[in-house]
């Protein structure tokens, strides 16, 4: 993703395109970790004081639902991220105290061997927590 292709999507879409989205958008593609809709929040009201959680909230759900943003659950709760450009598979691992992401190209599906029984496998997810350099030290 990147966020030419995520305004566009939103304009195909026939969703408004304002400055409060472009700015959450802009904010998404500067930073490489996950953040939590508070967090969102707390960056957008400096320019928009008036911003509530629910308008942040229903944005960031939004956007996942068009692709621009992937979305996990950390520190018990939701965050997001902007989506990875292109669309090979791919996982990550995760710094769990500043949610700072890195793209690991291992897929633990390789390890598992033939169908489990009762069951066509549509998808999975997978994730790898830890912390970063710069939280480590
Ligand atoms: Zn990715
Ligand atoms: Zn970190
Ligand atoms: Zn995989």
């Amino acid at each position: 993703m990147n966020t030419e292709t995520a305004l566009e999507l939103l304009k195909n879409k026939g969703y408004k395109y304002t400055g409060k989205r472009e700015k959450i958008v802009t904010m998404f593609a500067d930073e490489t970790r996950y953040m939590s809709a508070r967090e969102v929040m707390e960056y957008m009201q400096i320019e928009y004081p008036g911003l509530s959680f629910d308008t942040i909230y229903r944005n960031l759900t939004l956007f996942e639902e068009l692709g621009i943003l992937e979305s996990t659950e950390l520190k018990g709760e939701k965050q997001f991220r902007f989506s990875c450009p292109g669309s090979d598979h791919h996982h990550h691992i995760i710094c769990t105290l500043c949610g700072k992401t890195q793209k690991i190209e291992l897929c633990p599906m390789h390890a598992v061997l033939g169908t489990p029984d009762g069951f066509t496998i549509t998808g999975h997810k997978f994730e790898i927590y830890g912390l970063c350099d710069q939280c480590e030290s």
